[in-house]
């Protein structure tokens, strides 16, 4: 399946394409998710990123079914919660997120967290793997998984994840876990590409000389680095022009030289949880 977009798409392990911009919905309120939602598709994103534990599936089906948009034309994730870590548990979760988008199937579907205390994401992968099998979703990937992870699923089961989403931000640019996937084919996933609006990402004068210099914003500076290193990136805003400035991003490249620019801001530094404190 291709979906027509003016995005990049990027080709999956498993011979899948996926728009390499889309639209994440972390934190996005549940009372507002359709409208922004909405807002997003009309801005051009036909990739959504949700999760089951972002309470907002429904917020997303109702806008996906109020757009109009064929659903071969939209590439949905959704992701199995550290709740429902085990084969019996992924097995209903993904019923119920599929339920709550109001699909037949999701694109992608995701273990959220390894969740290493619980020990549970191989059994986890293996049900992912039937949920593949039986039409519930497309693709099947991982996230927030480290090295450790990866080597355990890939070699206790028949897939290798097509995916793996983790922060990464230039401030964190996980250049061991991106290599290490990227050398098994798994596609890398950014999440907090913007730096979750808690480092000053968008302040460091690397990317505000390179935004000025292009006429950009830096959160578009910062987008188009991502795009350009080959991650897959759905920054989040519930602000309709922050979210049209997050799709304006194709019209413009990068310099080698601002690209090496941006790559010596990696500071090792997490905004967010680290994937052995989540269980
Ligand atoms: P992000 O880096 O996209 O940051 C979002 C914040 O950046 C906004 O709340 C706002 O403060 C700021 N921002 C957005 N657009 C801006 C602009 N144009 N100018 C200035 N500031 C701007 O962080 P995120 O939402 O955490 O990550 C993106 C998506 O990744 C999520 O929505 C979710 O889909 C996914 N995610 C996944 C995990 C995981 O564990 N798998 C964790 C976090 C996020």
């Amino acid at each position: 399946m291709t979906i027509s977009t003016p995005v990049p798409t990027l080709t999956l392990n498993d011979g899948h394409t996926i728009p390499q911009l889309g639209f994440g919905v972390f934190k996005v309120d549940p009372a507002e998710t359709e409208r922004i939602v909405t807002d997003a598709l009309e801005a051009g994103y036909r990739h959504i990123d949700t999760a089951a534990i972002y309470g907002n599936e429904e917020g997303v089906g109702r806008a996906l079914a109020a757009s109009g948009i064929s659903r071969d034309e939209l590439f949905i994730t959704t992701k199995l919660w550290n709740a429902d870590q085990g084969t019996e548990s992924a097995h209903a979760a993904i019923k119920t997120s599929l339920d709550k988008l109001g699909l037949e199937s999701v694109n992608l579907y995701l273990i959220h967290w390894p969740t290493p205390q619980q020990d549970r994401y191989l059994e986890s992968w293996l049900a992912l793997e039937e949920i593949k099998a039986a039409g519930l979703t497309t693709s099947i990937g991982v996230s927030n998984f480290q090295i450790e992870n990866l080597e355990r699923v890939i070699t206790g089961s028949n897939t290798v994840p097509a995916v793996n989403q983790i922060e990464l931000h230039p401030a964190f640019a996980q250049k061991d876990v991106s290599e290490f996937a990227r050398s098994h084919g798994i596609q890398i996933e950014a999440w907090g590409p913007l730096g979750q609006g808690k480092y000053n990402l968008l302040e460091l004068p690397e990317i505000a000389a390179t935004a000025s210099a292009h006429g950009k914003s830096t959160a578009q500076v910062v987008i188009r680095w991502h795009l350009q290193t080959g991650n897959i990136v759905f920054p989040k805003s519930s602000n309709t022009a922050r979210i049209r400035e997050n799709f304006d991003v194709l019209d413009f490249e990068l310099s080698a030289d601002e690209m090496d620019a941006i790559n010596s801001l990696d500071a090792g530094k997490r905004v967010g949880s680290h994937p052995d404190d989540v269980n």
